[in-house]
């Protein structure tokens, strides 16, 4: 990893356009170069731009709640973005500042909105997906900033692997061709499920920072359900 923006989004067997662009943006988000240097500082401002608005002006039913031009429920969230350590006005309620922005569409209006999880939940009428979408997002960029440290492992065969958050990441030396991408759930070996990546890579140091990305993905095939 560099701290560069991901240019290229690959995608993963049976992943739509939106759930690579959806890790695409949290790689980028993550993206130390923009953002806080130390952990730390990170926790503090998640603290301070927290969901409830506490320490800041807190979400309202103001702003566009009270134009009547602007359907209040029927949104859908397309992805989150990192608003920085400033934050900015929830573009709902215009009340509250935020620093996690759920980019909110609605069949009938022209301009996508970023909004705080509490809007959000009133507009997607869902009092349960827009704070789950946050904290997963939140934990995404965690694994993506503590990525370039984590320490890779040898097996007997001379495969770099390593384990985290439950899944098994190896790769493999195909034969002078690349190093491949395989990942699994951790200690499961009925290949209930294991993703080989397609694409090869010239070097293991090319792969293992890809890896990051199967890793993101594998994480959303299971928390939907579909592992
Ligand atoms: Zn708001």
């Amino acid at each position: 990893m560099t701290n560069q923006a991901v240019a290229t989004i690959f995608l993963w067997p049976s992943e739509t356009h939106s759930e690579a662009i959806h890790r695409s943006t949290a790689m980028e988000q993550a993206n130390p170069a923009r953002s806080m240097a130390k952990e730390g500082d990170v926790w503090q401002m998640l603290k301070l731009f927290s969901p409830s608005g506490d320490g800041v002006m807190a979400h309202s039913s103001l702003g566009l709640w009270l134009d009547s031009r602007v359907p209040p429920t029927g949104w859908k969230c397309h992805a989150i973005k990192d608003a920085g350590d400033e934050g900015v006005v929830c573009g709902m309620c215009q009340s509250a500042t935020v620093r996690f922005t759920h980019l909110m569409t609605h069949p009938q209006v022209p301009e996508v909105l970023s909004v705080g999880a509490p809007c959000a939940e009133r507009m997607e009428d869902d009092y349960y997906t827009a704070l789950k979408r946050e904290r997963v997002f939140r934990d995404d960029i965690r694994i993506i900033r503590g990525w370039p440290q984590r320490q890779w492992k040898q097996s007997q065969l001379g495969n770099h692997y390593v384990n985290a958050r439950g899944f098994n990441i190896t790769i493999w030396n195909k034969g002078g061709a690349g190093f491949g991408i395989t990942i699994k759930l951790q200690n499961k070996f009925d290949r209930k499920f294991e993703l080989n990546g397609k694409k090869l890579f010239k070097t293991v140091e090319e792969a293992k920072g890809e890896a990051l990305t199967a890793l993101l993905y594998a994480r959303r095939r299971l928390r939907e359900g579909l592992i």
